[in-house]
């Protein structure tokens, strides 16, 4: 027999699609309140939201005639006719929330709109709704959730612990609070105060309040229009990537929604700053006309269409690849030099102890130094040289090493300072890239064959994978009994000791919860410890590998930072230095 169900259990279907647990109760709310424009809400919660949800805005509010359709389902004030689905400007539209969250819990809302003298009260318990009662309260709303899923079991045991499901409400409050920097927010948690943000902040102080202060300094401007899309806010310096995504923050008319196409082109621009693994952090805006967008694809709103997808995509990854190359160390087309973000480097005062042969270390020459820019610098004149690339003419100077780590040069009047590890590091990274690209390998042929003995798993392993190896520039042959005959290493690592590296190789191998079998993980092995062992070589170059070092770093695409994103090189001008010295203020 085909019955229509009643109203009641229609809602607590429906809830089970809007309302999975108090955060998206919170969510539902605080849309609500912006929706009716509330300039200032506090969010009180108790028990992670499980025993208590109050929400208290100072909106419009619900007239006495509005109260009682507040928990009808499809009752909405924001959408009239099918029409109006074409270009939705509130967040919600539905008319399906409050419905929703009344079947499946008991609330209560108190409300008053401007003009009336006494406000009004109404009750919905498990989806049985009360008549509306006078009651003295402020202009604005409060509306009361308790004991969320108290009739619907199966759901309440889905809970987790308060501690677990207020977390999700304050990150939730936390990332809404960017979509409106003008709400004055506060939550309090079983009746502590643990967040409250000011009206009017500006984005960045917002995202520093919330997501940490170390983001404060380390946050790039982005800006983008293309007809009437307009696209603002920041990204953070890759420095500060994630172990995950929770901080791609992308707000679409206001709308904190998931779009995967968006988020790919995003990670697209990040990728050259990133190593595998880890995720960028950022805050954007886009706003676009509503009849661009379809954000009625899920009924909880987190996800949208775009009528131009490709316009979107192609504006958000240009907008963050520009912001991306212009951070902190740009490049500048004059001198091709380097300079660094205001703020950035900090001096340390106090004089530092020098040996007294420091300068006379880096190199023989004994020219004195250029005091000013002028042709004796060259040491050696070459004409090839890109002028485009930094690396081209620090590559024919005098430098000092130090720390066994920092390469110092004297630049056009500035002093320029390279991490030498994360320059090699980079210039590996970048061999590899190209390298699967399909570029040929160079081999560094041993000319006496390293004789390793290895487990007969190990052995068995190796050989099998031997074809894999040798196109990656590892060229092995069986021995005898467990030994095994290296007789060639990939070029780029001939630095490290032929042994150590397939030792280190087996040991990627092992610390996973397979054995590579793949070729890609094989690759991502070499990949791996070329980046390792520049930093783990940690030993002196000398002055040959660094000026060959310099020379490769001409043809990189991203010559100023790691693949971890940390810069290479760093720049003092001279009116840096003054103010460090205060001859200047
Ligand atoms: P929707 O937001 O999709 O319209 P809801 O069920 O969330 O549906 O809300 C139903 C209606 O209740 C809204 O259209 C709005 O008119 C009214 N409403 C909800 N919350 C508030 C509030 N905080 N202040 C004023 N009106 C509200
Ligand atoms: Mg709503």
């Amino acid at each position: 027999m085909i019955r229509v169900l009643p109203p009641v259990v229609v809602n607590q279907i429906a809830a089970g699609e809007v309302i999975e647990r108090p955060a998206s109760v919170v969510k539902e709310l605080v849309e609500n309140s912006l929706d009716a424009g509330a300039r200032s809400l506090r969010v009180e919660i108790k028990d992670g939201g499980r025993e208590l949800i109050r929400i208290i805005d100072d909106g419009a509010g619900f007239s006495v005639e509005d109260l009682p359709l507040a928990f009808v389902s499809h009752a909405t004030s924001k959408l009239a006719e099918l029409g109006d689905l074409d270009h939705i400007a509130s967040l919600g539209f539905r008319g399906e929330a409050l419905a929703s969250i009344g079947s499946v819990a008991r609330c209560s809302i108190r409300s008053r709109v401007a003009g009336e003298d006494s406000g009004h009260e109404i009750h919905c318990e498990g989806g049985e709704l009360s008549t509306p009662k006078p009651c003295g309260c402020p202009i604005g709303t409060q509306l009361e959730v308790r004991e969320l899923f108290f009739n619907t079991p199966a759901r309440r045991r889905f809970l987790k612990r308060g501690s677990a499901e207020r977390a999700r409400i304050q990150d939730l409050l936390m990332r809404m609070s960017l979509m409106d920097l003008d709400l004055a927010l506060i939550l309090s948690v079983d009746d502590r105060e643990v967040l409250n943000l000011p009206s009017g902040e500006s984005l960045e102080d917002r995202v520093a309040r919330c997501f940490g202060r170390e983001l404060r300094g380390a946050l790039i401007p982005v800006q983008r229009g293309i007809e009437d899309y307009r696209l603002s806010g920041f990204v953070a310096d890759p420095d500060l990537a994630r172990r995950d995504g929770t901080r791609e923050l992308l707000y679409i008319n206001g709308r904190l929604a998931r779009d995967r196409a968006a988020q790919q082109a995003i990670r697209q621009a990040f990728r050259p700053y990133l190593i595998h693994g880890r995720f960028p952090q950022y805050f954007l805006m886009l706003d676009l006309p509503p009849d661009q967008v379809d954000v009625n694809v899920h009924p909880s709103k987190a996800e949208l269409r775009f009528l131009q997808g490709r316009l979107v995509c192609g504006m958000l990854h240009a907008a963050v690849a520009e912001g991306l190359a212009s951070r902190g160390l740009v490049q500048t087309e004059s001198s091709g030099s380097l300079s660094v973000a205001e703020g950035k480097p900090r001096a340390h005062s106090g004089f530092p102890d020098l040996p007294s042969d420091l300068f006379a270390r880096p190199t023989e020459r004994q020219e004195p130094l250029p005091l000013q820019k002028s042709a004796t610098t060259r040491v050696d004149a070459a004409p090839s040289a890109e002028p485009s690339s930094p690396f081209s003419e620090l590559a024919e100077r005098q430098f000092l090493q130090i720390m066994d780590l920092y390469l110092v040069f004297e630049g056009r009047d500035e002093m320029v300072v390279i991490d030498q590890h994360a320059l090699h590091e980079r210039v590996l990274y970048e061999d590899f890239k190209a390298r699967q690209a399909g570029k040929p390998v160079q081999v560094q042929r041993l000319l006496v064959p390293e004789v390793v003995s290895l487990s007969a798993g190990d052995k068995e392993y190796l050989l099998s994978a031997r074809a894999i190896l040798a196109e990656e520039g590892f060229l092995i042959d069986d021995f005898s009994g467990d030994d095994l005959a290296i007789q060639g290493i990939p070029a780029l690592l001939r630095r490290a000791r032929p042994a150590a590296l397939l030792e280190s190789f087996l040991r990627g191998g092992v610390e996973g919860d397979a054995r590579p079998r793949a070729k890609e993980a094989i690759v991502e092995r070499f990949h791996s410890m070329a980046c390792r062992s520049a930093i783990m070589a940690g030993d002196r170059l000398g002055e040959e590998e660094i000026r060959s070092l310099l020379l490769a770093s001409r043809e990189l695409d991203h010559p100023h930072h790691c693949p971890h994103g940390r810069p290479t090189v760093l720049r003092f001008g001279r009116s840096e230095l003054e103010r460090f010295f205060r001859r200047r203020v």
